[in-house]
C-alpha cells in the first residue's frame, strides 16, 4: 500500500477512497513514531498492521500493534523498557479527528478523505494497554522509605525497624 514519505507522528495512509463504500477494505502497515499524548515515552517506533473494513455502520479496525514503552519501576523508579504487543479489534468512524463533533458512541475517528489517520486509534490502544505498575525485577528492593536510597545498590544507614518496603504497596492498598 503506498503511503506518504518518511515516518511521522501523523500515521496517515492513502486509501484511494475505497473505505467510503460498504465492504471497502484497506490495510495499513505501521512503522511510525508514536502519537502524542502518551503517558510514557516510547523507545522505538510503533509497528504493526491494521486492516480497516467498512461494515456499513462503522469502520472495523483489526490487527496488531507492537512497540516498547519506557516506564519506571514502581518500587525503585529506575527506567524499565516494557514491550507492548497489542491485538486491535475496534470500531472506528470516518470523521475528522479534530472535528468539534465526536463520532457517535465509542467509535474512534479516522480521517474521511483520501487518507486515514491512525494516530488517535494508536494513542487509545497504547493507553488502554499500558500496565499500571511495572517492576525492574521481581525481587526489586525498592527505595528506602526514610532516605530514598536505592536498596538494590546496597543497604542505607537508616534503622531498618520499619515494615519491609516491598510490602509498602500492599499496606497502602489495604489502607492499614
Ligand atoms: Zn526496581
Ligand atoms: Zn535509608
Amino acid at each position: 500500500m503506498p503511503r506518504p514519505e518518511g515516518r511521522g507522528v501523523i500515521m496517515r495512509y492513502e486509501l484511494f477512497g475505497t473505505l467510503n463504500q460498504v465492504g471497502g477494505r484497506a490495510v495499513c502497515d505501521l512503522d511510525d513514531e508514536g502519537p502524542e499524548g502518551l503517558e510514557w515515552p516510547l523507545v522505538g517506533p510503533v509497528c504493526g498492521r491494521i486492516a480497516l473494513t467498512n461494515t456499513g455502520s462503522s469502520i472495523n479496525a483489526h490487527g496488531y500493534l507492537k512497540t516498547v514503552m519506557r516506564m519506571e519501576c514502581s518500587r525503585c523508579l529506575q527506567p524499565v523498557e516494557v514491550p507492548l504487543d497489542i491485538e486491535v479489534n475496534e470500531e472506528c468512524a470516518l470523521a475528522q479527528i479534530d472535528s468539534p463533533q465526536p463520532p457517535a458512541g465509542d467509535q474512534i475517528p479516522l480521517l474521511d478523505e483520501a487518507t486515514v489517520d491512525l494516530s488517535e486509534l494508536v494513542r487509545q490502544m497504547l493507553g488502554l494497554h499500558t500496565p499500571l505498575r511495572v517492576l525492574c525485577a521481581p525481587d526489586c528492593k525498592g527505595l528506602c522509605p526514610h532516605c530514598g536510597a536505592d536498596l538494590n545498590r546496597g543497604k542505607c544507614n537508616c534503622k531498618q525497624d520499619d515494615i519491609d518496603p516491598r510490602l509498602m504497596p500492599l499496606k497502602q492498598l489495604t489502607g492499614q
